[in-house]
């Protein structure tokens, strides 16, 4: 896949505000509900109206949306509020419906991106349209089935794509219902620079409260959008009910939100960026030195276990470092589970480098 400044083109057309702000409900539910929820999001800072109506549920015996008649609604929503619509699309035939009714975004969801032969018919049903295709990334932590999405829609002659980060499920409970994992979205933003990434905090969080803090996060790592389910009555919502907002509440939210700009022209602020970034770079190229330095001691450490045929790893050493590598950072404000991931691959490091030396 190319890298397409265009793809971020269309952002600007509909974009009126930075950031992209897509909301509306986990589902559709009734037309009433629909309406309602559309009239309250119009002349907000949302552009685009999102809203289930055919639901993959993890387990059977959910509500599995209201199907092809909700396309009306939306339709009708459309009419009353002037927003674009939403819908979440999961094989041919949901996208056949889809275009019949007009809806302007399709979008891919977790469940349906890890499977490449349902993404593959849905980009063969979209050939060359101009709606505005969104893949979220699949429920597995994957950045490669994540492009392997976009590449496929990309190469069906999609042009207007872009990605959403929902989060990635885990094993452990965590505090997230799905746990960000930032870096693969990052990874993603830094090789597609031009791809709009949109972050979902309703999916990644799964509770109400921590909405404001994830959308926060999203815009300070420069993401282009958030969708956010909103709903008129969240208590009482047929699917994801502990997740979703009111418009009142959304609205409060982004009054809350510090939108950050990506450069300024003055030049005091410039200057000084540039003096700190110079620091930066400096104390990064001593941390490799240092490193290094490190790796040459631990060599030679290795070369004294072999002349005695003494084991490389050494647990119980390794333990007493990490204990009191954890003791020291926290002077230096480091987090423990910061000096335990930088130490296990200084360690992970340390072993390759003996293992040269005493099997040499
Ligand atoms: C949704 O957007 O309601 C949804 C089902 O999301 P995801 O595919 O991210 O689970
Ligand atoms: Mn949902």
């Amino acid at each position: 896949m190319e890298n397409n400044a265009s793809m971020r083109k269309w952002l600007d057309d509909f974009a009126l505000s930075h950031p992209l702000v897509i909301a509306g409900p986990c589902s559709a539910e009734t037309e009433s509900q629909v309406l309602a929820i559309a009239d309250q999001l119009k002349n907000s800072d949302v552009s685009i109206f999102r809203a289930g109506i055919w639901k993959p549920r993890t387990r059977p015996g959910g509500f599995e949306g209201v199907g092809a008649i909700g396309l009306k609604w939306l339709q009708k929503a459309k009419a009353q509020t002037g927003l674009l619509m939403a819908v979440e699309v999961a094989n041919a035939a949901h996208v056949k419906l889809a275009l019949e009714h007009d809806i302007d975004v399709l979008w891919i969801g977790a469940r349906t991106t890890v499977n490449p032969f349902a993404v593959q018919e849905i980009a063969d049903a979209l050939q060359k349209t101009d709606k505005i295709v969104l893949v979220k990334n699949p429920v597995n932590p994957d950045l490669a089935l994540w492009l392997g999405g976009v590449e496929r829609l990309y190469n069906a002659g999609v042009k207007k794509l872009g990605v959403v980060h929902r989060g990635f499920s885990t094993y452990e409970k965590t505090t997230y219902r799905n746990i960000p994992e930032w870096q693969i979205a990052i990874e993603l933003q830094s090789r597609f620079p031009d791809l709009p990434l949109i972050c979902d905090p309703s999916h990644i969080t799964g509770r109400r409260d921590r909405i404001q803090e994830v959308s926060q996060q999203a815009l300070d790592l420069n993401y282009d959008g958030l969708m956010i389910e909103t709903h008129i009555d969240p208590d009482h919502a047929w699917s994801d009910a502990a997740q979703q907002v009111t418009p009142t509440v959304l609205k409060q939210i982004f009054k809350d939100l510090r939108i950050r700009n990506l450069s300024t022209e003055e030049t005091d602020f410039n200057t000084r960026m540039f003096q700190l970034r110079t620091d930066i770079d400096r104390a990064d190229t001593k941390l490799l030195e240092i490193l290094g330095k490190r790796m040459q001691i631990s060599e030679q450490i290795g070369a004294l276990k072999k002349e005695k045929n003494i084991a490389v790893l050494q647990s119980k050493r390794w333990n007493e470092i990490l204990q009191k590598m954890i003791c020291e950072g926290r002077t230096y404000g480091l987090s423990e589970e910061f000096v335990l991931r930088l130490f296990k691959a200084v360690h992970q490091e340390s072993i390759v480098h003996q293992e040269k030396i005493i099997n040499r």
